[in-house]
């Protein structure tokens, strides 16, 4: 039998999802998997069943159906402060997911080095091998997750084609600032770098920080390929709407290399969402209030429990550090929290460059019910004779 590309044996399968399957199999509570276990907003769906009985089956403008290109071009202007033309700007994709691989293979040429920050988003080191390209990972500090601006220099003067900016982050819930925002897209300039951002999560900040839009700085917009979705900010992520916005002469190319993987996102879809492009401020507001009160939840449940934990400023994950429980692999730490506590997180070290074994990310994207639950099952490690039946 012929044998399958080199390529593939550089990564694994996504450990995220993969939690997600163990998950199911025993019952547990899915903290894993970052999705919503609540319904999008009433009137997508109103727009959803809509578009079902409309013109909408056949397939969209690759690129992205028109009247969703305009809502979205308004949407952006509207929150960054960018003029975005939805003919030369934009294109859909089906999800961010897409729109990273997509951007990776329209930046780079195999060899070409990425700069990625550790820890990272691990769809990031798949996406730089399938493009060819070599990760030069910088590390983020813990507790606060700073990176050392001498490491990012350093990094940069290997000449890397793009540096990769997850922001608000996953994993870390970190929101990079604007003076941070700033010096990376200097140091971009000064090598002449792409600066390839994935901000799903910008809706999803905590006060007092607040997203900053690394392509609206200035002088930033022609180097700065911005990779977004619809997915946190509606709470639709199976509908892989997702998108990618840069300078006309990204776009164009970026066309091609869409037009090749997926043809286009879902056309109903497409369809349904520019009623969500167009809702107010208002809902926005809501949302980040919605996420405050399931953060505070969680927290508090997490203090109980009295392990360290990373406070998210976006997002909505939290790195628990679980050393004190005594595993020597991350992996098994995750296993025993499906089996023997019955909520499933995802094993750290998915996420690292460095050999880095101390933390289970949980997140909090669920019903107040369900983080209740997955609470009160979590906290039963403060007891020392729950923790001694179950085997540590
Ligand atoms: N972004 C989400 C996470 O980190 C979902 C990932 C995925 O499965 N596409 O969990």
């Amino acid at each position: 039998m012929p044998k399958t590309a080199d390529r593939l044996t550089g990564f694994t399968e996504s450990v995220i999802r993969a939690m997600t399957r163990l998950c199911a199999r025993h019952g547990a509570i899915n903290l894993s998997q970052g999705f919503p276990d609540f319904d999008p907003p009433e009137p997508l769906l109103v727009a959803l069943e809509k578009a079902v009985r409309g013109p909408f089956h056949q397939y969209a403008v690759t690129w992205g159906a028109p009247a969703f290109r305009e809502a979205l071009a308004r949407k952006i202007t509207r929150f960054s402060g960018m003029p975005v033309d939805p003919e030369q700007h934009l294109v859909v994709t089906c999800g961010s997911t897409e729109a990273m691989m997509a951007a990776m293979m329209t930046a780079c040429n195999p060899g070409d080095r990425v700069i990625v920050f550790s820890p990272f988003y691990e769809n990031y080191s798949a996406d730089a091998i399938l493009s060819g390209a070599q990760p030069i990972y910088v590390p983020l500090h813990a507790p606060d997750f700073r990176y050392d601006s001498i490491e990012l220099k350093r990094a940069f003067e290997q000449k890397p084609k793009a540096i990769i900016v997850c922001n608000p982050s996953n994993p870390t819930g970190k929101v990079f600032t604007r003076a941070e925002l700033m010096e990376i897209q200097s140091l971009a300039e000064q090598y002449d770098t792409f600066v390839i951002t994935d901000e799903p999560y910008e809706h999803i900040v905590y006060g007092p920080h607040r997203h900053e839009y690394a392509a609206a700085l200035p002088g930033a917009a022609e180097r700065t390929i911005v990779c977004n979705s619809l997915s946190k900010t509606y709470s639709i992520t199976g509908w892989r709407l997702g998108y990618i916005q840069s300078s006309p002469t990204v776009i164009a190319q970026a066309r091609k290399v869409h037009d090749f993987l997926t043809v286009g996102a879902a056309a109903p879809l497409q369809q349904a969402a520019v009623t969500a492009l167009q809702f107010p401020d208002s809902y926005y507001a809501d949302l980040q209030g919605l996420y405050t009160k399931k953060r505070d939840l969680f927290l508090s449940y997490l203090r109980r429990l009295g392990l360290p934990f990373t406070e998210p400023q976006g997002a909505y994950y939290v790195m628990l550090d679980i050393s004190s429980l005594g595993f020597t692999r991350d992996t098994d730490a995750a296993e025993w929290f499906v089996r023997d506590v019955g909520v499933a997180g995802v094993p750290g070290s998915s996420f690292f460059r460095e050999l880095e074994q101390r933390f289970i990310r949980f997140h909090f994207a669920k019903n107040e019910n369900t983080l209740q639950a997955a609470g009160e099952r979590l906290i039963q490690i403060a007891d020392p004779a729950w923790m001694r039946a179950h085997g540590r």
